[in-house]
């Protein structure tokens, strides 16, 4: 199978066993990789109902057929599981360079099971693959956990870890790499967590087939021809993702105190450029990246260092919870980094307790004496530290923004920002229709890397609710998660305007197999469908109103900024999802007619 590494590594960690497979060539053809297989795996072995945190649960993690090649930014792979957070499909993707180093040591997936007696790591290079004691790191974070494992391994190993947070079962723990990189989303560090799982080390010195050599060479440097000469290739690596900031908040895309407008008057100290400026100490890349958009900081103030803040953590635990000083942020999101926990969920809950805290439904007494309200920095400093031991409000916290607002109640579940329990990401959809309906249908709950419609709605009429606006939803949720599935990066199309059609040679020469990205949008809509009907295998009673936004988005309209006085209505929200299923082939309840299954070849693995 020329692309992958041609073998499933299965890790039981109740028993300790450890066995090889041979890499599924119809599970190849029909889901291609990375988040594909994620999703089949998941589906296929993890049984109904399954406990998230409980030994059925299994943490997959996936590379694709590009991952480890010389093609820009294929250093990608999937970590999947059920998620302790939404109860339904977690899929979070993680860069650097884990994933190139799996496949070196001969490895597609590896599949967790069972949860082990005491804490391990597994260590790997090449065939010599075991699980061992790791006891001396159990309650260390991330940054420090690998840094000793590096000492002791060598620098050669690259390394997924997890901190306090997944220890303790924080629902949004996360799972880092390379002291700065993160698969954040969903929980999927709570699973590694629960499996006393405390970290994967990775040394492979193995080639991977290719199926024409030639081809591959022209094909890959077409790509790295197309990234060098793109004209958003120098504002790209100068900003990274804080470059879009400044236009979030001058459009009203920017979370503000928990969502409830969508421009910051502190946004200026955080723009791309301030950040650039003041802390920024070096650009940092992910494997075979042309473009590298991480940007390594040096507080000063609290002489640490992290890789970001990216934009999402800026607006989440900056203008989301009132911080305005990106040395602030910067630091709030070490934090959440060294401790393991996902940062937009992070500044999601602690936005929703300033708001509780401000409306009066927390007290002094709740808060343990904080006063918190928005913008004050010691106490985000505190919640992160609470979220990640489970201690104080930190407890009540770590069930993330759903569960949290349910146990409180007085009306705080309005104003709790997610769709199925995920927390929703750094864009404020108030009034626009297309982000919004991405966040609605996303198949993780409310992520914005599915479907990034933002930029649509600004260029095509932010209140618009037309069959032109779901569809172009639609596209982008087949289309955009085909680089998870590949195990590439996708802002090289994004934000360098990357002809796609270059990906075509590529992957052609490298598989051997031809397909075009038609080809690859249906898979992206059979994976898309299969998720779907995890949600409601999962779920009893799972309808449409699973996919309601938090209501604030057509309640409650923003009272300044650029978005002032702009609301949808909740009939504009009923309407895009009638539309949205209509156009999917699912049933006015959201789920899939059987002629849909039919079409994606779905029906026999459903069945
Ligand atoms: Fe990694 Fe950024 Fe490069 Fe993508 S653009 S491969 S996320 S460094």
């Amino acid at each position: 199978m020329n692309g992958y590494a041609g073998k499933i590594l299965r890790v039981n960690l109740s028993t300790g066993k450890i066995s090889k497979e041979n890499t599924p060539a119809e599970v190849a053809k029909n889901f291609v990789g990375g988040r594909g297989f994620g999703a089949y795996f998941l589906f296929k072995e993890v049984p109904s109902h399954a406990d998230p945190l409980g030994p059925e649960n299994k943490l997959i993690v996936s590379s694709g057929p590009l991952s480890g090649l010389l093609i820009p930014g294929a250093g990608k792979c999937d970590f999947t599981c059920k998620s302790p957070l939404t109860g339904g499909y977690a899929s979070s993707s993680l860069g650097g360079l884990f994933t190139a180093e799996m496949k070196f040591a001969g490895i597609d997936s590896i599949i967790f099971e069972g949860i082990s007696p005491k804490p391990v790591y597994l260590f790997i290079e090449d065939n010599k693959i075991e699980l061992r004691d790791a006891s001396f790191l159990w309650g260390k974070g991330t940054i420090t956990a690998e840094k000793e494992l590096k000492e002791m391994l060598g620098e050669e190993f690259q390394i997924a870890v997890i901190g306090p947070g997944g220890e303790n079962g924080v629902s949004f723990a996360s799972i880092n790499h390379d002291y700065g990189r993160q698969a954040g989303r969903g929980g999927v560090g709570t699973v590694m967590g629960i499996k006393k799982l405390k970290a994967i080390t990775i040394r492979g010195t193995n080639s991977i087939p290719v199926a024409d050599l030639e081809g591959y060479r022209k094909a890959g440097i077409a790509l790295y021809k197309s990234c060098k000469e793109a004209e958003g290739l120098k504002f790209w690596q100068s900003y990274g993702t804080p470059g879009v900031t400044s236009w979030a908040n001058e459009v009203g895309a920017f979370p503000t105190l928990n969502f409830s407008a969508g421009s910051f008057e502190g946004a200026k100290t955080l723009y791309g450029q301030v950040m650039r400026e003041q802390i920024v100490v070096t650009d940092k890349g992910c494997f075979g990246c042309p473009s590298p958009c991480g940007k390594y900081s040096r507080m000063k103030r609290y002489d640490t260092q992290v890789e970001g803040p990216e934009y999402e953590t800026i607006g989440m635990l900056g203008s989301n919870v009132g911080l305005a000083d990106i040395q602030d942020v910067a630091q709030a999101n070490y934090l959440c980094d060294e401790l393991g926990i996902d940062t937009i969920s992070a500044g999601s809950v602690i936005g929703w307790a300033m708001e509780c805290f401000g409306k009066g439904i927390l007290t002094l007494e709740d808060t343990g004496g904080i006063e918190l309200r928005f913008g004050n920095v010691q106490a985000v400093f505190s919640l992160i530290r609470q979220i990640a031991a489970k201690e104080g409000l930190g407890d009540l916290l770590s069930q993330g923004v759903k569960k949290a607002s349910a146990a409180t109640g007085k009306g705080s579940e309005k104003f709790a920002i997610h769709v199925k329990g995920m927390e929703q990401s750094a864009y404020a959809t108030h009034n626009a229709t297309a982000m919004l309906l991405a966040y609605m249908t996303s198949d993780v709950g409310a992520h914005h890397n599915r479907a990034w419609a933002i930029t649509y709605d600004i260029q095509v009429g932010r209140e618009k609710v037309t069959p032109e606006k779901v569809a172009h939803v639609i596209w982008l949720q087949n289309f955009r998660p085909m680089f998870d599935v590949l195990g590439a990066c996708r802002l090289q199309w994004v934000e360098l305007s990357i002809e796609r059609d270059l990906y075509v040679p590529a992957l052609e020469a490298i598989t051997g197999v031809h397909r075009t990205w038609e080809d690859l949008e249906k898979v992206g809509a059979r994976i898309w469908n299969l998720t779907r009907l995890y949600w409601a295998r999962e779920n009893d009673g799972f309808d449409r109103q699973w996919d309601m936004p938090a209501a604030r988005f057509y309640e409650d309209p923003p009272t300044t900024g650029a978005t002032a006085g702009q609301i949808t209505s909740l009939d504009n929200v009923n309407k895009l999802l009638d539309i949205y299923y209509e156009q999917r082939g699912w049933e006015s309840n959201g789920l899939p007619m059987p002629t849909t299954l039919e079409q994606l070849g779905l029906t026999e693995l459903v069945a």
